[in-house]
């Protein structure tokens, strides 16, 4: 079996979906693994670090031969067009705004797993990239705030008086929210947290957050969040107002499946601000949680400042590929047996994960989207 890799070519994507220990570990399952030149070069992994992979210059040659092709964004359409039928990519899609690909995936027999559809269960975990790559862009967000704050984030008691403790308000307590309120107290902070899963607030007081609590359940399908009625958002704004004035930084991480962004952050909410205070939208890459967000950029509205990062996983591109590669293994650790592949489709893993197999699209929202 020969497992190939490509360097990422979308703009601002620093990861690479291999690292050394991963080849080794693919290697030792039985794969010859080939990599594109310079595919680990933004993160500091130079083709050399790589013992024991071949490396290729021209990534359709690299392709062509390939029965897995691995990489962390959709590839381009010319070098799908140049896989063999029935082989297999590996990578994240995201089917309703890769149409085009979608098809063309299943038009050439590709059988594609999707990483952003690994199933959200206990067995999955170690396959879970929306969830490693969640966890660093949580700790990330807040590094943005603090360092986009020109206060500091813990007590401090100086000769010439104390200063007091940032607030810190996380809106969305997913894994990147939690990871935000985790990592905003270890800097100091003094760390609220809110979500519309009443379960969140155990897991928000063990990090030593106080949870915000509105009254409001919102648990839908799969664990996820439901969209909200107007009823339910005004009694949020009723009770949530009060702590965005008090906050000096905030952090907002929501998100409902295969729906845009919710707006968590009225233009008036924030007009209401402390002078000086930092949103960073991590939803940005979805439309963002707050009204004034402008995606990948940053803004200024009166004296508060609006973070709206796009792909923060990436500027953390070291960990961010070291934990994507071995999601990646683990999957394919699945289905690769002895040296072959050996897709076992009542493997409720293999099975969910699946976007297109067998010149069909297999995912059925993504199938009712595309066709
Ligand atoms: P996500 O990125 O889909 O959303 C982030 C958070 O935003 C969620 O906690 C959601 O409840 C919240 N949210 C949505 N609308 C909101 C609103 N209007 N106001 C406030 N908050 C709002 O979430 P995620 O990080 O992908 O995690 C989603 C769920 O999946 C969680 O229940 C998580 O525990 C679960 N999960 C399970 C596993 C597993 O068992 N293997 C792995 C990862 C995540």
């Amino acid at each position: 079996v020969k497992i190939a890799v490509l360097k990422e070519t979308r703009p601002h994507e620093r990861r690479v979906a291999l690292v050394p220990a991963v080849a080794d570990k693919l290697i030792k399952l039985g794969a010859q693994v080939c990599m594109q030149s310079g595919a680990g070069e933004a993160v500091k992994l130079a083709d050399a670090a790589f013992k024991n992979v071949v490396i290729e210059s021209d990534p359709v040659a690299l392709v062509g031969d390939a029965d897995i092709v691995l990489a962390v964004q959709p590839p381009e359409a010319a070098l799908i067009g140049a896989m063999k039928p029935g082989a297999i990519l590996i990578s994240f899609i995201y089917a309703h705004k890769e149409p085009a690909l979608t098809k063309l995936l299943r038009d050439r027999g590709i059988t594609c797993f999707a990483m952003e559809l690994v199933p959200r269960i206990t067995r999955a975990q170690a396959m879970d990239a929306l969830s490693s790559q969640a966890a660093l862009a949580g700790y990330y967000a807040a590094l943005l705030g603090a360092t986009h704050l020109a206060r500091i984030l813990p007590m401090m008691t100086t000769a010439v008086g104390s200063i007091r403790p940032a607030r810190t308000l996380v809106m969305g307590l997913g894994v990147a929210g939690l990871q935000a309120l985790a990592t905003a107290r270890r800097l100091g902070a003094m760390t609220e947290g809110y979500d519309v899963r009443p379960e969140t607030k155990e897991q928000a007081e063990s990090l030593g957050a106080k949870f915000v609590d509105t009254g409001v359940d919102a648990r839908g399908a799969g664990g996820y969040a439901r969209e909200l009625t107007q009823e339910e958002k005004d009694k949020i704004a009723g009770v949530i107002t009060r702590h965005i004035q008090n906050a000096d930084i905030i952090i907002t991480t929501a998100a409902i499946p295969g729906r845009p962004a919710p707006k968590l952050i009225s233009k008036a909410q924030v007009e209401g601000m402390k002078a000086g205070s930092v949103i960073v939208d991590l939803a940005a890459e979805g439309g963002g949680n707050c009204e004034y967000t402008q995606p990948g950029e940053t803004v200024q509205v009166g004296q508060v400042t609006i973070v709206g990062p796009l792909n923060v996983p990436s500027m953390l591109g070291e960990h961010a590929s070291e934990l994507y590669a071995k999601n990646q293994f683990n999957l394919i650790e699945l289905f690769l047996k002895e040296g072959a592949v050996a897709l076992d489709w009542s493997d409720e893993v293999v099975a969910n994960t699946v976007l297109t197999h067998a010149g069909e699209i297999r995912n059925e929202a993504a199938r009712k989207a595309i066709e």
